[in-house]
């Protein structure tokens, strides 16, 4: 039996909506853990600073702030998408120059991947992840029938799995946010975004005490066996653990932007799902698994995202009938497609990106951007004898798609 809800259980519990997205204590774990994703270098070296870590974890909060009883502002919401962040990123860049040794500018960079994890992580699970769980796993009828909704549910048996997560000092850069919400064109004052970020320490409070109360923990599990049961399964697209390393791959595109390093050809995509070139992908146009998706590192004007931009060629160059979906619309990163006839057996696909998509800011794929998988077995590791079977990180053939349901905004 689900406990009465407190006041105070039902403001921490609110803070989270909308009911799709990730809860509080997701953002925070996602946005510490994703950091071993990276490759090393100066932007690895720079989110391992233990200084730091508050800031990121602060800014992985942050967006959230928005939707709170206590606020009910549009802050949170702008807040999660990239025009907002590159207003934010811009400012970085107009305040200091790179390698960005001086403290004060790597704290802003850490609470900017912060804020980038958030967005990113909400845009992977609401497209790829939750939408599994909706349409064929966990289904429509559990989540009619949900009292808490995916985002807590999912946010409590994130905790049971994984712990608690750490309630740090509020160290969010306030008058830079106000400084940068101004240039944005969105005036917000600091007083709400400080009520913002109290609600949402409330709510990892809230949810990191729920959660090690085995009862009352137990029938939020319940709710959706799949989406909670693979909340931590590197194996399943989107999933809070296997978007991290999309998420490092997205960091890493904002650090070369930071240093006038990005190519918006070559940098034009971040990850895919399915991996390049993974075998054994579902053919059934009808499965959810069928599908791809494709994280783009730049947020996409959406009238450039078109089916003569975005094609799926089979190994004669034809191209096989898709339909495409940017997940969240204009100004977002998710590109969801799949196939209106089935895939064809044992047949590898050239999944084609560009030229001519273009972000929100005018900067535009010149070249395509290609991937591979096949819907064949993957080939059987040579029998040399060798101590390596070869092939590994790409060989693996995971499990991958995407779909797409609702929009935000
Ligand atoms: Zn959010």
């Amino acid at each position: 039996m689900r406990p009465m809800k407190t006041l105070l259980a039902t403001l921490a519990l609110s803070t989270a909506t909308p009911a799709w997205a990730c809860g509080q204590s997701t953002h925070v774990w996602i946005g510490i853990e994703a950091v071993q994703y990276l490759p090393d270098g100066p932007l690895k070296a720079l989110l391992q600073e233990d200084d730091l870590l508050v800031y990121r974890i602060n800014g992985a909060m942050f967006p959230d702030g928005g939707y709170s009883p206590l606020t009910q502002d549009d802050y949170g919401e702008q807040a999660h998408w990239e025009p907002f962040q590159t207003a934010y990123l811009d400012w970085i860049k107009d305040t200091w120059d790179p390698p960005y040794t001086d403290p004060e500018a790597r704290q802003h960079i850490a609470f900017l991947m912060g804020l980038a994890a958030h967005g990113m992580a909400d845009q992977m699970f609401d497209g790829i992840y939750l939408t599994r769980s909706l349409l064929t796993y966990d289904g429509e009828a559990r989540w009619d029938a949900s009292v808490s909704g995916a985002d807590t549910a999912t946010d409590v048996a994130l905790c049971i799995r994984q712990g608690r997560q750490p309630l740090v000092e509020d160290v969010v850069p306030y008058d830079t946010m106000v400084e940068v919400f101004d240039r944005y064109g969105q005036p917000t004052g600091r007083d709400v975004m400080m009520r913002g970020q109290a609600s949402l320490r409330l709510a990892i409070t809230y949810i990191g005490n729920l959660s090690e109360d085995p009862e009352e923990s137990a029938a939020y599990d319940a709710e959706f066996p799949w989406a909670n049961g693979h909340i931590d399964d590197p194996d399943v697209p989107g999933s809070p653990k296997e978007m991290q390393v999309g998420l490092a791959g997205y960091w890493t595109t904002l650090w070369d932007r930071l240093n006038d390093d990005f190519d918006p050809t070559a940098e034009a995509i971040f990850q895919t799902w399915p991996a390049d070139g993974s075998y054994d992908h579902p053919t059934d146009a009808l499965s959810i698994e069928a599908q791809v998706s494709v994280g783009l590192s730049r947020a996409v004007d959406l009238d450039t995202v078109t089916t003569d931009r975005v094609q799926v060629l089979g190994p004669d160059g034809t191209p096989h009938p898709i339909d495409l979906r940017m997940y969240y619309g204009n100004g977002s990163n998710i590109l969801n497609l799949w196939p209106t006839d089935d895939w064809a057996d044992d047949t590898v696909y050239t999944v084609s990106i560009g030229p001519g998509i273009t972000s929100f800011d005018g900067q535009t794929i010149d070249a395509a951007q290609t991937f591979t998988f096949s819907t064949g077995p993957a080939p059987e590791p040579p029998s040399c004898g060798c101590a390596s079977t070869g092939g590994g990180l790409f060989a693996a053939p995971l499990l991958l798609g995407l779909a797409l349901i609702r929009r935000r905004r």
